[in-house]
């Protein structure tokens, strides 16, 4: 088709403020609607009563090598309103025995900082590095232990992490293809791609709020609260959308971005294959106040917080693949994890501050090579229809840079650039 005259994008969070954002900048005329209160989806910030802040529905680590995202930021203009440690450093600690180290990889594509004791992870030899080339021959079938020995050092203290943190997935369940795409990606890469981008207020405050602003200046009819309900399909095409209380008709220079997640998906399209497994995270949020000068976030192996970051008056803990904990009362969960990230920064176990237990079911869908095979492409057999969302076939896992690409391509199809 043409390029539309205007489009109607269905669901506001990353991936759909990215392709409304697209078409907005190409001259198309958007019409935004979100059935929640707020726009975001997965990715927003909130006030919370307990902590009495505002505070993120979970950490979010950006790299400086998601090119996906670091272009959505700039088209947003919201760049300044990352901080960071500025280079790629990662602090762990192993709750087992206390042992401390920091990994650091040099900026290059050359990893020489494996040569080096003091920049690779505590314990291990240089040639165990060299393990991570079985990933690039795995097969779509392989999980990650098929191809890494899982009784090894480096696995426990690297790879196994890594592992669950891209691809919210136990590492015996994971695909080990889409596993070393992403160490391709960042690691692979040089730590110049492995530098850590931490919003400095919240995820609204850097990746929502500026993109609403954009899109407002650029004309775009942005409706919060508007849940599609049905979409009315004539032949080829669709022809209606049903939001509460209202159908709108689809002209025939008109098209749509459906950028609902996975579990809604289906209900809107026939015959609609998208994963339908998912695994939780679990985010445990403490109010302390924290000197500038301690690290920005520290991974924890051998407990049961997997890594814990600070933020303004806030140590935020995340656990991945987390389907084991997300069942627990908030009132098990907090002491549990207060105790790895004590231990982390070095803080007393007693007091504990106040704390909110944030757990988010349906996370992501679950990375394993049977979903990886139910991703969708871009394009439906509807020529009006586009598909968006971190769950569609990016190629990478269900992260920030795999939701903006899809919606950077649901858009560019929409403009006739693919
Ligand atoms: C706790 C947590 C931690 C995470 N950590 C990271 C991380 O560290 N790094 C990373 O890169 N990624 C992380 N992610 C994943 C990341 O948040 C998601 O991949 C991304 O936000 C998904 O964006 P999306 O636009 O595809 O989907 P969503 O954000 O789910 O957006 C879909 C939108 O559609 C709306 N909607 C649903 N139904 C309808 C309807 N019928 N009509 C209108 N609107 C509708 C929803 O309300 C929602 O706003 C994390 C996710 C969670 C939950």
């Amino acid at each position: 088709m043409s390029q539309p005259h205007r489009v109607h994008v269905v669901g506001a969070g990353l991936a759909g403020l990215a392709a409304s954002l697209t078409l907005a900048e190409a001259g198309v005329g958007v019409v935004l609607h979100e059935a929640a209160p707020q726009a975001g989806g997965r990715c927003r910030s909130y006030l919370d009563a307990t902590l009495g802040c505002r505070i993120d529905n979970g950490n979010h680590l950006l790299l400086s090598g998601n090119r996906a995202a670091k272009r959505y930021v700039d088209m947003i203009g919201s760049r300044s309103t990352f901080t960071g440690p500025g280079e790629a450093i990662y602090p762990f600690l192993d709750r087992q025995n206390g042992e401390r180290w920091t990994l650091r990889p040099n900026a290059g594509k050359l990893p020489w900082w494996v040569l080096s004791p003091s920049r690779r992870v505590k314990g291990t030899h240089v040639f165990s590095y060299l393990s991570a080339r079985h990933l690039l021959k795995a097969s779509p079938e392989a999980v990650v232990t098929d191809l890494l020995d899982a009784g090894s050092v480096l696995y426990r203290r690297l790879w196994q992490p890594m592992a669950i943190a891209a691809l919210n997935t136990e590492a015996e369940l994971g695909s080990a293809r889409m596993f070393g795409d992403i160490l391709q990606e960042t690691l692979g890469a040089g730590g110049r791609d492995c530098v850590p981008m931490i919003p400095r207020e919240g995820l609204s405050e850097s990746m929502v709020d500026p993109a609403l602003a954009r899109l407002r200046a650029k004309g775009a009819d942005i409706r919060i609260g508007s849940r599609l309900r049905g979409i009315g399909f004539d032949n080829d095409r669709v022809a209606s959308l049903d939001f509460d209380g209202s159908t709108e008709a689809i002209e025939a220079n008109d098209a749509i971005v459906l950028a609902v997640p996975s579990a809604v998906a289906p209900r809107l399209v026939p015959d609609l294959t998208a994963p339908d497994e998912y695994r939780a995270i679990v985010n445990a949020h403490y109010r302390i106040a924290m000197r500038g000068d301690a690290p920005w976030f520290v991974g924890i192996v051998g407990g049961t917080a997997e890594w814990v970051f600070r933020k303004p008056d806030i140590l935020s803990v995340t656990v991945s693949a987390a389907d084991r904990l997300v069942d627990r009362p908030a009132e098990e969960l907090a002491p549990l994890l207060w105790r790895d990230v004590a231990a982390a920064f070095g803080l007393p176990e007693d007091p504990m501050p106040v704390w909110q237990i944030v757990k988010e079911k349906r996370a992501t869908f679950a990375a394993t090579p049977d979903q990886i095979k139910r991703r969708p492409s871009t394009a439906t057999r509807w020529s009006n229809l586009v598909l968006a969302g971190d769950w569609t076939d990016t190629g990478i896992p269900a992260t920030i840079e795999g939701a903006i690409r899809s919606g950077f391509k649901a858009a560019a199809r929409l403009l006739g650039h693919i």
